[in-house]
Order: structure tokens, then C-alpha cells, then sequence
């Protein structure tokens, strides 16, 4: 190379070398801007951001873009915040489906809550998901709940000691929860509307005991705010609940996010305490915050506040600097089965087992009969935003067969159609009112109103009624919601006999076989059967006008029939006498439970009470098994079946959970979270359920669940923290010591049985002299204990004075008083094995 040319190659190569340095330098500039230094203290690092960003930008963070995102920010390079629905699954395309709330509530055992709580945050980081919309907590204030099913129980305590496990094992992942719905969000039935009138008492002492557990002591990122309206005051810009409460008295430094589509105001929900408005673009925390802010009426501080609450939990989540690749995500793994597995198991509750009927024992039970429709399918849990997609799933029937290959024979019979289920009524069966006998199906008349006037907008054959549009519409011409269709035609049957005709529809539709009336349901309802008997004649044309409306949500229309000798309760009455057990898989399912809509009443639909008597009749070993959140009413068999237990939704791994139970691989020790009521009007909010005129009034106050129970002297079906074992425990040598402020109490717990067990230890406490009403037990320490056959262990609960106070509003504070106080301890509420008490002599007074 000559000399020209080295120094050519020189001259480039220093030309290169002063880019790359160039571009170096000013990218070390950007970079050394302090918010981004993962060194500096993270409020440090907020308020240089804050200090960088417009207005506009302000905004852009405080309402969400999409269903579940937040806007990023490129110039500044903030991430979008990434959110998902929980609580008891990841709802981010396929995850492991978890028991529901309700089992996670009777599992009574928040080690292994926190335990699926980390397991839940490790399926969202594989999804690439921040924050996961979960715990759900609200009380079970009536046994109707849609939602009941979503969250815990009845108890503040059992929920604060849950929730904040929850909470503590989902953001160990570095993933973020939102403890919902603040507050109050205890009905579906106008949950969008319906203001909750409640006094300060019953607020503090059992609504809210569960989100301050979250926020305070397990340090929640968010929380969220509910439809309803509490006291006159939408929950999503309620001063005294966001503000007064959650942000000044419990110190809360996270994120306050609507519920979705929760906000109603600009003005207020600002000022109200609302950070975020989900879901985007939002309505109110747009455009128009941006004017608020600009035209003075909602100032800048109140802005900055919101944008720095969004920002601290970006950074608590390391979302600026990288999550630590030691927070790895994985989804539907062996050991997350496993875990939803051990879930299931432990949530799910005995409620009875007379003259030991179980565990199944496979030496002496060679067949059984397995029945009902909740055995062959996995009911995992209940409708709505809750429901998550598993890649797989263990029916009843199937963990059934597993357990029981080679071993013992197993009988199905589905015994009765649930509700929603149906045979439709096939085109073979149909034809349209001017067709010939090849033409199948029946003339359908499209109309875009509710009354079937005028010119229909669509007319066309319809082969089957069988129609799930949910919030589409039948065709682009008809209206997504506010229409109506006529189907007109003739049935022919195949057979004569006694058939019965049904329509499931949501909203409502009217059907007349030859001009008259069988079947009516012409109002506004959500997913409903409705049923009518006609004997029809082989080969007769009967002409058929079906009349159907949908107002709004989700649209259904179907026609289904039996036909004459179809004897599903027949079926499985004969399998059942030929078997020596029969275990019939009854309750509810995602159908009857689940958002936006609660139960009609607590009665077991669908012919089950009738199925479950004939069954029982007939085989002396008869046991239900239910699937369901809520109680239902067992008045009609309870006495005639010896073994009940309660599986609640078991998630996707409960068909082999329920298996091991029915055999005895796993000793039960579930315990009732809410009180199961002998009948609807037991219960506490009865009458003052689902409210009028826009709202509902909490009289009961305090006395939820078994608070009232008690109070009231009333015998619950089976009482809040009931569940039996295989085994047996005696209670002995209670011991109370008070030091100072604190109450030591221990006693002595033995397995007395054959089995190895577990047992909830309930420590209740009675306030034997106050100046305000109190309840006759309140739940204040609870312990769950494994025993093998004959050990015997102490057990310690140390009480503080929370667990002896209660709210007074005329002091704005709570209270101890001094004087006498009952110490309960039992295996439920209403099976108290030792009792002591002391006495408080000090006064103590605090907010
Ligand atoms: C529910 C929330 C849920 C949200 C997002 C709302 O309808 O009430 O619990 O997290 O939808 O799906």
C-alpha cells in the first residue's frame, strides 16, 4: 500500500472512529438523564421524569390505550403499562385455570395462596403482562352474587389474611396486582347504577378490612375501583373511599384504576382520587382532562399526582431498567397442574359423611354409577371476565375413570339437562310455512326493534333455531342489539308421544304450536330455559311461531325438545341400583354464575333435587358432589344422602382433585368461607336485596354471614367455617395469658384418627361488654395443621388490640374498651371445642 493510500485508510478509519464516538457521547447524554439511573432512589427518578413530560404526555398516562395496555411514551422511552385479567388465571390466551376465589377462600390457607399467588405472576410474566386484576375480595353478602364465586368469602378477617397473600406472591414476580373492587361491589344486579347505602361501622369493620390488608401490609401496587356508587358517590370518584380512606389514613402510594368503563366524570373522578381510566382510548380522562387541566378547573398538582403514582409502579416493576432475568415466566407447567391440583383439594369441603360412606374404598366398591352433566364436563368456573382458557382440562368423570381403571367399573348417566343444555330441535323436523317436505327449516323475519313491526329487514330460511350471536348481530343488516326475529313454519314429528319443547334465549321469546301459547318468557332476561309439554302425532305438521327479542348484551336463541321416551332421570336411576355407589355431580354452572347477572334464587335448577331424591332411593351410597360458588338449597335431600361434599369451581386439574378426595389419596380439609342458609330468607340482606330506586341499603350492617346467624339464633344448613376430615381432633389444655397489650393463647390439638389430616384452628373472640352491639364471635386468628394418626401439637395465636376493637363512628376511630372478652376456639363457627376469657383494663383509641 502506498503512502496516499494509508492515509486515505487512516483518515477513514478516524472518520468512523469520531462517528461511533460522536453518536457514543450523545447517547451517554440521553442515558445519563437521573431518571434513568437505576442508582438514584426511584422517587428521585419520578420527579425527574415528571419534570420532562408536557401536559399532553400527562394525560396520555393516566388513560389507558386499549382493552388492557396504557400508552407508551417514545421521546421518554416510558413503557406501556400491560394489564390482564385474573384473579384465579392468567386471561392472556391459554394459562393454568386455578380453582376459583370462593376455593381459594375455603382452602383457609394463605401459605398456599401466596404459593399460587407466585405461580400466578410467573404465568403473566410469560405472557408479558405487568399487572394482573386480582385478588378479587369482596364480601359475600348474599348467597344470589353473580360474582361470589370470583372472591373469598364472608369473613374481613379470612379475606385480609388471603388477600394479602395473594397480593404478596403475585408481585414477588415482579408482577403487580389490582385488589378490585373498591368497595361494595357485593351484587351484580345494577352493578352499574345502584348506590350502596352503608354506615361508616360496617365499612370500615367488614368491607374494607380486605383492601387495607392488601394495601397496607402486603404492600399492593393497585387497586380498583367499582361500578357501583357508595353512599351517593360513584366508587370511582368517591373522596371518602379513594381519598380520606385508601390514600390519606392507609398511606397508599399505587395506582387507583377504574373499573372498566367504571368513570363518569371528568371533574370529579379527578379530583375524586381516579389515577387511571381503563379502558382506553378513555372517555373522560382524555381529551377532556386535558381541557380540565388547561381551563384551571382539575389544576396541574392533581394531574402530576396521578402520573406519578402511574410511573412509581412502572418502577417498582422494573419496567424502566429490565426485569432481573431471575423472574422468569413459564405457563401451564407440571408443577402449575400440580399446584392447581393441591388447590382444589384443599378448598374442596365435606359437608357430611354419615356412617362413613367415605373415602370410597376400592376393595369394597367394585361399580359406580357417576351422574349428572357437571361429571362429564369440567366446570373450571364461573362466566365472565374471570374465565380463562386452559389448554386442558380433568372432568369429575374423568379423574373418576383414572382413579379407577382396572379397579372398579364405572356407570355415566347424565340424569338431567342443566341449565343453558339442550338437544335442538333438527332441521329434519322443520319446514318453513309455504316449503315442501324437502325444504328444511323455518322462515325467519328479521326486524331492527323489539316489536316485530313493520317490514322485516332480513327474511330468510333458517334451518335450526340455533343462534348464539352474543354481542354481534344475526347479519349485517340487523341491528346488534334492539332487535327481534319471527320464525314461522311447521314441526313434524318422527314419533308420536309426550315431547317437550324449550327455549333457551337471552332476552325473551314467546312459541305457539298451532295458534296457542306453550311457552312464554316476553320480558328482559339473561340466559334462560323455558319449557312447555305438548303430545304431538307421528307425521302431524303442527304449525310453529316463535317470537324472540334481544334488548341489549349478549343475544341467544335456541329450540331444543326431548322427545318422547328419552328418561334421562330413568337412566340414571337404573345405573345407580345396579352400582354400589353412586356419586352425583350436581350444582350450578358458568351459565347460572357470573358477571353482570346474579341468581334468581338459591333453589338447585334443572330437576337435580328430583334427580338426587330418586337416586338416593335407590342406592344407599348415594353422594353429591357440587360444583358451584354460591350455596344452593338442599332442604329436599339433604337427610337422605349420607356423604355431601362442596368442590366449588375446581379449576382444570378437579376432576383428579375430586377423585382423591372421593377415594381417600387426600384427606379433606376445607372449610365453609360462607354460611350455607336453610333457605334464601335466612339470610342477612335478605329483604334488603337488590335494592329500589337506584339503591341498596346495608341495614343488616355488621351482621354479615355468620355475625347474623349468630346474632339471630338461627340454624345455618351448615355454618361458616364447617368442613369435616377422615380423621378426628380433640381440642384441649387452653391456655390465655395477657402481657400488656398482648394476648398470648395456645392449646393443644391431636389427631385422634386413623389418618394423617389437617385441621382450621378458628380462634373466635366475643366482646362480652361494649358500649356498641358487637357480634356473639368474630373470627380474629385461624390456623391450618397437618397430624399424622395420634400426633398432638400447640398451637399459638398471639392477639393484639385489632384483633379486640371495633369501629366507633362517633369517635371516627377504633376502639377497645375495657372489660371482659370470651376467647372461642372450635373446629367451626358453631362447633367451639374449648372456651377462656380475660379481662382488658386499659382504654385504647385510634384511627
Ligand atoms: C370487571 C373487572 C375486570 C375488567 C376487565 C370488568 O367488567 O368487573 O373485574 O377486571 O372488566 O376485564
Amino acid at each position: 500500500m502506498n503512502r496516499l493510500k494509508r492515509c486515505g485508510v487512516v483518515v477513514g478509519l478516524f472518520t468512523v472512529f469520531c462517528i461511533v464516538f460522536t453518536a457514543f457521547v450523545s447517547a451517554e447524554k440521553a442515558d445519563s438523564s437521573p431518571y434513568k439511573n437505576p442508582e438514584l432512589p426511584i422517587e428521585e427518578r419520578i420527579e425527574d421524569l415528571l419534570g420532562r413530560m408536557t401536559i399532553e404526555e400527562k394525560i396520555a398516562q393516566v388513560s389507558g390505550k386499549d382493552r388492557m395496555d396504557t400508552r407508551e411514551n417514545k421521546r421518554l422511552g416510558i413503557p406501556a403499562l400491560k394489564m390482564t385479567d385474573g384473579p384465579h388465571g392468567v386471561g392472556w390466551g391459554e394459562s393454568t385455570c386455578f380453582p376459583t376465589g370462593v376455593t381459594m377462600g375455603a382452602s383457609w390457607n394463605p401459605s398456599l395462596i401466596e404459593v399460587v399467588g407466585r405461580v400466578l405472576g410467573r404465568e403473566a410474566r410469560a405472557k408479558g403482562r405487568n399487572v394482573l386484576l386480582g385478588p378479587c375480595i369482596n364480601i359475600h353478602r348474599t348467597p344470589l352474587g353473580g360474582r361470589n364465586f370470583e372472591s373469598f368469602g364472608e369473613d374481613p378477617y379470612l379475606i385480609g389474611r388471603l388477600a394479602a397473600a395473594y397480593v404478596k406472591g403475585v408481585q414477588s414476580q415482579k408482577i403487580g396486582t389490582s385488589t378490585k373492587h373498591l368497595a361494595c361491589n357485593n351484587q351484580e344486579r345494577d352493578r352499574f347504577t345502584i348506590s350502596v347505602e352503608i354506615d361508616e361501622r360496617a365499612l370500615r369493620e367488614i368491607y374494607l378490612p380486605g383492601f387495607k390488608a392488601a394495601v397496607c401490609e402486603a404492600g399492593g401496587l393497585t387497586v380498583m375501583g367499582a361500578y357501583n356508587l357508595v353512599n351517593g358517590s360513584y366508587c370511582c370518584a368517591n373522596r371518602h373511599l379513594l381519598l380520606d380512606i385508601l390514600k390519606k389514613e392507609w398511606g397508599f402510594q399505587g395506582l387507583v384504576v377504574s373499573d372498566w368503563g367504571a368513570v363518569h366524570s371528568t371533574n370529579k373522578s379527578a379530583k375524586g382520587g381516579l389515577d387511571l381510566e381503563m379502558p382506553g382510548p378513555g372517555e373522560y380522562f382524555g381529551d377532556e382532562l386535558l381541557k380540565a387541566v388547561k381551563n384551571g378547573k382539575v389544576s396541574e398538582e392533581i394531574l402530576d399526582d396521578k402520573v406519578r403514582r402511574t410511573l412509581r409502579v412502572m418502577f417498582l416493576l422494573d419496567l424502566f431498567d429490565g426485569v432481573d432475568p431471575k423472574y422468569r415466566g413459564a405457563c401451564d407447567t407440571r408443577e402449575h397442574r400440580i399446584l392447581a391440583r393441591r388447590l382444589a383439594e384443599e378448598g374442596t369441603v365435606l359437608l357430611r359423611n354419615e356412617g362413613g360412606v367415605l373415602p370410597l374404598n376400592k376393595q369394597s366398591i367394585k361399580s359406580i354409577a357417576v351422574i349428572g352433566s357437571n361429571a362429564a364436563e369440567a366446570q373450571m368456573g364461573g362466566g365472565g371476565s374471570s374465565t380463562v382458557r386452559s389448554r386442558h382440562s380433568v372432568s369429575p368423570l374423568k379423574g373418576l375413570e383414572r382413579m379407577c381403571e382396572g379397579k372398579v367399573a364405572i356407570k355415566y348417566a347424565k340424569g338431567c339437562m342443566m341449565p343453558g343444555e339442550m338437544t335442538i330441535l333438527p332441521s329434519t323436523f322443520l319446514i318453513p310455512p309455504d316449503g315442501s317436505k324437502q325444504t328444511k327449516g323455518l322462515k325467519g323475519e328479521y326486524f331492527n326493534n323489539l316489536t316485530l313491526s313493520g317490514e322485516p329487514v332480513l327474511t330468510r330460511i333458517d334451518e335450526k333455531v340455533d343462534f348464539d350471536w352474543g354481542d354481534g348481530s344475526p347479519a349485517p343488516a340487523v341491528n346488534n342489539d334492539n332487535f327481534s326475529v319471527r320464525w314461522t313454519g311447521k314441526i313434524i314429528p318422527d314419533v308420536s308421544g309426550k315431547y317437550e319443547l324449550a327455549m333457551l334465549t337471552d332476552d325473551g321469546c314467546r312459541l305457539y304450536l298451532n295458534d296457542k301459547l306453550l311457552i312464554d318468557s316476553w320480558w328482559d332476561h339473561a340466559l334462560e330455559t323455558h319449557r312447555g309439554t305438548v303430545f304431538l302425532e307421528a307425521g302431524r305438521p303442527y304449525n310453529a311461531r316463535i317470537e324472540y327479542y334481544e334488548k341489549g348484551g349478549g343475544a341467544t336463541a335456541k329450540l331444543g325438545f326431548v322427545a318422547p321416551g328419552d328418561d334421562m332421570l330413568r337412566e340414571a336411576v337404573e345405573i345407580a341400583a345396579k352400582s354400589d355407589a353412586a356419586v352425583i355431580f350436581a350444582g350450578l354452572s358458568w351459565k347460572v354464575e357470573g358477571e353482570g347477572v346474579d341468581k334468581a334464587n338459591i333453589a338447585l335448577p334443572a330437576g337435580q333435587n328430583e334427580l338426587i331424591k330418586a337416586v338416593s332411593a335407590v342406592n344407599k351410597n348415594t353422594i353429591v358432589v357440587l360444583i358451584n360458588g354460591t350455596p344452593v338449597n338442599m332442604e329436599q335431600w339433604v337427610e337422605k344422602v349420607p356423604a355431601i361434599v362442596e368442590a366449588w369451581y375446581p379449576g382444570q386439574e378437579g376432576g383428579n382433585a375430586i377423585a382423591n378426595i372421593l377415594f381417600g389419596k387426600v384427606n379433606p380439609s376445607g372449610k365453609l368461607s360462607v354460611t350455607f342458609p336453610k333457605k334464601l330468607s335466612d339470610n342477612p340482606s335478605y329483604g334488603n336485596y337488590p335494592g329500589s330506586g337506584g339503591r341498596v341499603h346495608y341495614r343488616e350492617g355488621i351482621f354479615v354471614g355468620y355475625r347474623h346467624y349468630d346474632k339471630n339464633n338461627i340454624e345455618p344448613l351448615f355454618p361458616f367455617g364447617h368442613g369435616l376430615s377422615y380423621t378426628t381432633f380433640k381440642y384441649s389444655d387452653l391456655k390465655i395469658d395477657k402481657k400488656n397489650d398482648l394476648i398470648k393463647v395456645s392449646m393443644d390439638l391431636e389427631n385422634t384418627g386413623k389418618r394423617v389430616g389437617k385441621e382450621v384452628v378458628q380462634l373466635y373472640i366475643y366482646d362480652c361488654e361494649s358500649s356498641l352491639a358487637r357480634p356473639p364471635k368474630e373470627l380474629k386468628a385461624f390456623k391450618k395443621i397437618n397430624l399424622k394418626p395420634g400426633e398432638k401439637k400447640t398451637v399459638k395465636f398471639e392477639l393484639d388490640k385489632t384483633a379486640l376493637s371495633f369501629y366507633d363512628p362517633s369517635k371516627k376511630g377504633w376502639v377497645v374498651e375495657p372489660g371482659k372478652f370470651e376467647v372461642l376456639i372450635g373446629s367451626s363457627s358453631r362447633d367451639i371445642r374449648l372456651k377462656g376469657g380475660f379481662v382488658y383494663s386499659d382504654a385504647i383509641i385510634w384511627d
